[in-house]
């Protein structure tokens, strides 16, 4: 690199891993959610079960979510950079544009100022060449590469189960403070009645503290309401990832694929409307070069991630899905800020993943 490039270029800070400042707004609302839901469930939930079951209502949980925290806190904790960047020692430059076209050239990073793996890509997020790149998890504030995939996956696979263990149990007791109230055999507040007492007086207890029947009621019913939507996001991850797994794909290799898929369905209803076209209304002016939106779908630019620029890509394969899968994703990614969503223009979106370098 030249004295001139030096100096014209701005030193960027990069990313170390989920503990960097300041967290992501989702990493907050993780870690709230699973706080609120965890303390709830040791002193809401639990203390309303009949004495005998509650030893087993506490351990199981208790394991694991302490296998959470474990995994969770090590998969951000680790970080997933490329091994040749953890060994360099230079700056991360902001990218000259007038000079490189694109982020990774022949393995070479030109932020990063290292050869990388082929294998690596650069996340603007955390302004780093990731080793096996999947994808930037916003829920952990930091990249998801080779070095941490597996601490992700127990994350989820840990979070899924907790989560549906505790929302459960809220099911569980929400209907039965209706069933149990004459024959009084699972809740321990009317277990605890004397035989003249009415279930209405019952102790119920939130934080192990009384209140009225319908606050506990309610925060059951919220309770619920927060799992089912927390077992519905981490069980949609984690299903795309044991497919993922399955086809040996990163998210990354996946959303290429779709892309692909995506931009040549695109182009081919363009070319048969423009038939169609042609064949009602034969317009003396009309020509191949205008119909349409010329921009979006000249050869020029329909690149694929294996130009040049993106040297680095390994998509294997692009299996098809619907398009409400296509949503899904599309969702997912752009809620970890890789790309944006498919529209229909898509020349605008596969110029963003050829360049998701940065
Ligand atoms: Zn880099
Ligand atoms: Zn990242």
């Amino acid at each position: 690199m030249l004295m001139g490039d030096v100096e014209a270029a701005k030193v960027e800070p990069s990313r170390k891993n989920g503990w960097n400042l300041p967290p992501s707004r989702k990493q907050v609302v993780a870690w709230t959610v699973l706080i609120i839901l965890g303390v709830l469930h040791f002193t809401s939930l639990v203390p309303a079960l009949r004495t005998s079951w509650q030893p087993v209502a506490h351990i199981v949980p208790a394991v694991v979510l302490t296998f959470h925290l474990i995994v969770h806190l090590t998969a951000m904790s680790i970080d997933p950079s490329d091994d040749n960047v953890l060994q360099n020692k230079c700056p991360k430059l902001k990218i000259d544009r007038s000079k490189h076209e694109h982020v990774i050239e022949n393995s070479h990073c030109n932020i990063c100022q290292v050869d990388v793996a082929v294998t690596s890509k650069h996340c603007r997020a955390c302004n780093k060449c990731v080793q096996n790149f999947d994808h930037h998890c916003e829920y952990m504030n930091t990249c998801i590469g080779g070095k941490n995939y597996r601490w992700f996956i127990a994350t989820v696979v840990s979070a899924v189960v907790a989560i549906a263990w505790e929302s459960g149990l809220a099911v569980m007791e929400f209907v039965t403070y209706f069933t149990d109230q004459a024959s009084r055999r699972i809740l321990q507040p009317y277990i605890d009645l004397g035989p003249m007492q009415h279930y209405k007086e019952a102790d119920f207890k939130i934080f192990l503290q009384s209140v009225p029947h319908e606050v506990w009621l309610t925060m059951l019913a919220v309770y619920f309401v927060l799992g089912f939507l927390a077992i519905a996001l981490f069980g949609q991850l984690l299903g795309y990832h044991i497919y993922f797994i399955y086809h040996n794909m990163s998210t990354y290799d996946y959303i290429l694929a779709q892309r692909r898929k995506s931009q040549e369905v695109v182009a081919s209803n363009k070319k048969c409307c423009h038939k169609k076209k042609n064949k009602v209304h034969p317009a003396p002016d009309s020509s191949p070069t205008n119909y349409g939106n010329s921009t979006s779908l000249s050869p020029p630019d329909i690149q694929t991630p294996t130009d040049p620029e993106n040297n680095n890509n390994s998509s294997k394969l692009a299996p098809s899905l619907d398009q409400y899968t296509l949503h899904v994703i599309n969702k997912c990614v752009t809620t970890n800020r890789l790309l944006p969503p498919l529209q229909g223009d898509k020349t605008a979106g596969l110029q963003t993943v050829v360049d998701i370098e940065m």
